[in-house]
Parts: structure tokens; sequence; C-alpha cells
């Protein structure tokens, strides 16, 4: 066994609880800072009092994967159930179901397609002018035509990035976002389900080593960098620079949270594709859990906006302008000896909890294999960005 080092890991969420527990079983002494009062980060989950529904506090988590290794790392800590997640949508006065499928089709043109008609159909919509699509409006427009588009895109794109999507790129909508056959599971992944105690049992289960000493309501600054060999950061990479390039934008969530007796809406997730309803969903997370009954409902309307100083960062922006920001944070980052900025809030970069793990696991494994005097750790193993 090499040398006992002492290992801060900031953040308690699932890039820090298990980036901590692989370094804990190598036998490191690992102390994770958390500023929250809470573990899981924003995987929290917590039943309410007053109905019992397990709620999934900083909206809804649905885990699904094709990493084989990571899909046995969680059922290690927690009981995974089945669950599809079937989203719906409210458009124009009618509820359709999403992602925009055969039945979807046949509903919002009043047709009875078959698979090939629909295709061919949806073809002869697309707008073909549109040779070389730079905004999400235009690859829109291109794949599916105006009507699918001002349905189902536009106004909820609008409603999530606070701005036309005549002014986001047109990598956002990469593939065809049309199936011709009545599949209405969201994800293609393999392996899907929800953790049957909730995600924060989980990742307490994670965090329980006797080499791990987890610090709650704990920020962890620059004075407490010297006291250790090595740190795992995933806070946000500007925050760890005291926003010395500005800040980097997010969009940030509210949660208008309401309660019903009964079954509020029948599904888990209700989207709102028109302008003038101004929030883009309503989840009501008892639905999350197919597996229990409970009488009473907890339902989340949800509102997107511009994040600001005090606000919770949930979506990196990754405009141009943010991009060049985050040139900096990166290049400054490289810099430092002895911190790896890791999961979603330190490299600034949208990452499903799969690939947080995954990234973890890997994280971890470098680390571990790395020899004093050879190759220093890396600031990043994903880059947030491809420097020149
Ligand atoms: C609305 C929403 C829905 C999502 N739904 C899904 C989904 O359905 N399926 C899926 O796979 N993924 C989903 N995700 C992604 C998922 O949330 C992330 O993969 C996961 O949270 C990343 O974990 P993390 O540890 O990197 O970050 P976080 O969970 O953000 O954890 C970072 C932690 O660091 C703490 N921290 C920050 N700075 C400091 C500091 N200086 N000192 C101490 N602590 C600090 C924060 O308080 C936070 O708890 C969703 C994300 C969002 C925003």
């Amino acid at each position: 066994m090499p040398r006992i080092e002492k290992i801060a890991v900031v953040g308690a969420g699932l890039s820090g609880a298990v980036i901590g527990r692989e370094l804990a079983k190598a036998g490191h002494e690992v102390d994770v800072f958390e500023t929250r009062n809470h573990i899981a980060g924003n995987c929290h989950t917590e039943r309410d009092a007053a109905t019992g529904v397990m709620v999934h506090v900083y909206g809804p988590h649905i885990f699904h994967t094709d990493d084989k290794d990571v899909w046995d790392y969680v059922n290690v800590f927690q009981n995974f159930l089945p669950y599809k997640n079937r989203v719906k949508t409210t458009s124009s006065g009618q509820v359709y179901s999403l992602p925009i499928n055969l039945h979807t089709i046949n509903q919002f043109f009043g047709k009875v397609f078959r698979p090939d008609e629909a295709r061919a159909f949806i073809d002869s919509c697309s707008d073909k002018s549109i040779s070389d699509p730079k905004t999400f409006e235009d690859q829109a427009l291109r794949f599916v035509g105006k009507d699918l588009y001002d349905a189902f895109f536009k106004g909820y794109t609008q409603k999530q990035w606070g701005c036309s999507p005549a002014e986001l790129p047109a990598s956002i909508l990469k593939r065809l976002p049309v199936r011709f056959n009545y599949d209405d599971n969201y994800f293609f992944h393999k392996y899907q389900g929800m953790p049957e105690h909730g995600y924060t049992e989980m990742i307490g289960r994670i965090l329980d080593h006797t080499n791990i000493t987890v610090h709650l309501e704990t920020r962890f600054d620059s004075g407490l960098r010297k006291s250790f060999d090595h740190i795992f950061y995933s806070g946000p990479l500007d925050g760890y620079f005291e926003y010395e390039y500005g800040r980097l934008g997010y969009r940030t969530l509210d949660f208008e949270r309401f309660t019903y007796e009964g079954d509020y809406q029948g599904c888990a997730v209700m989207n709102y594709g028109d302008v003038a309803v101004p929030h883009t969903r309503v989840t009501e997370h008892k639905h999350f859990s197919p597996w229990e009954d409970h009488a009473g409902s907890v339902c989340y309307r949800e509102f997107s906006r511009a994040c600001g100083p005090d606000d919770i960062p949930y979506y990196p922006i990754r405009l141009i302008k943010e991009k060049q920001q985050l040139g900096q944070y990166v290049r400054r980052a490289l810099q430092e000896a002895s911190v790896t900025f890791v999961g979603r809030l330190g490299t600034y970069r949208y990452l499903d909890m799969d690939v947080t793990i995954r990234e973890a696991l890997d994280t971890a494994r470098l680390y571990l294999s790395t020899r004093p005097g050879e190759t220093p750790m890396p600031a990043f193993l994903h880059p947030p960005l491809q420097m020149p």
C-alpha cells in the first residue's frame, strides 16, 4: 500500500461520493465538504412528511444507462426498481405523447399513418430550403417542418433557454427527434430504473466508509487547500477562482410546490409547450415510485430563468460568450497543482448521472495508478473545452 494521503473532496453529490469511496477503499483519508445541509447534491431525494411521497427535491432524476459497470456499481448500494420515463405534453389544449412518435403524429395531424407513410409525410413537411442549418430553429424546421416545430419545440425551448430557438446553435438538436413507431419510452438505454429508497439513501451508502468524514454545511474555501495532498473539486469552476473572469452563465430553475389529494395529472412529467403558459412542466413525484401507493400527492411547477449569484446553477449555457470565459478558467485551472476539477459544475458540462459516475470512477482509478514523482494528476480528466 502506498503512502496514506489526505484527500479533500469538495461536494457530496455523485461525483464526490464515488471518488471519495474509491479513494477511501484504497486506504486514503477522505474529507468530504458540502455547503448544503444534506448529501447527494442535485440528486437529493426526501420523503414528504405529510404524504409519504419520495420527492426529487432539485427536479426529477431518472436513472438510465448502457454502461454495465455503472449499473452494477449503483446496484451494490441500492435496489433499483423498473421505471420507464413516459412524458406527455400539453399543447394548444391537447395532450400528446413525447418524444414525438407515431401516436403523436397521427393525433396531431388527424391521420392513421403506418410507419412508412408517417416517415414520408414528415419528410414532405420538412423545410428543404434550409440546406445548412445554423440554428436550433433551422435544424428543427429542416427535420420536422413548421407545424410540429411550433407545437413541440418552439415555446418549450424558448422558455427553457430564455431566448428564441433562432439564437441557439443547431448542435442542440443532433438527430431527427421523431420515432415512426408507438415506442414512447423516453430513453433508449438498456438499463433504466429508480432507486427503491431514493438517491440520497444510495449516496449515503456510498459515503458510508470508515475512511470518509463528511462535513455538512461547510464551504470549502482557499484557506483549506494547504491541509490536503490532493483536492477533487466538484463545485463550480468559476467559484474556485473567486469568479475572477466573471460568472459562467447558467439557467436556474424555480419549483412551485403544491399538494393534491389524489392523482393530479396521471403521469410523472407533463410538459407545457405553449409560450402563454409560464412554466415548462409539472412533475408529480409519486409517479416516479410506481411501486408505492399514496393517497396524497406532491407536485412541482417548474420555471426556468437566468441564474443569479444566489441561485442554484442548473444548466450550463455554453454559448459563444460563456465559451470564451470558460477558456480563461480552463487555462487558469491547468496552472493549479494538486486539484482535479470534476462533475457537472467543476467541468461546466451537463452530465447525466451515469456519465457522472463513469467519470468519477475513471478519475479515482487514474489517481490510484499515478505514482509520486511521475506524471501528476491532471486538472481535468474530461476537459470542458477543446483548447487550441
Ligand atoms: C433539473 C435536472 C434534472 C436532471 N435529471 C437527470 C435525470 O433524469 N437523469 C440523469 O441521469 N441525470 C439527471 N440530471 C443530472 C444530475 O443532476 C447530475 O448528473 C448530478 O447531479 C451530477 O453530480 P455532481 O456530483 O457532479 O454535482 P452536484 O449534484 O451538483 O453536486 C455538487 C455539490 O457540491 C457542493 N458544493 C459546491 N461548491 C462547494 C464548496 N465550495 N464547498 C462545499 N461544497 C460545495 C454543492 O452544494 C453540491 O451539493 C439532472 C440535472 C438537472 C439539473
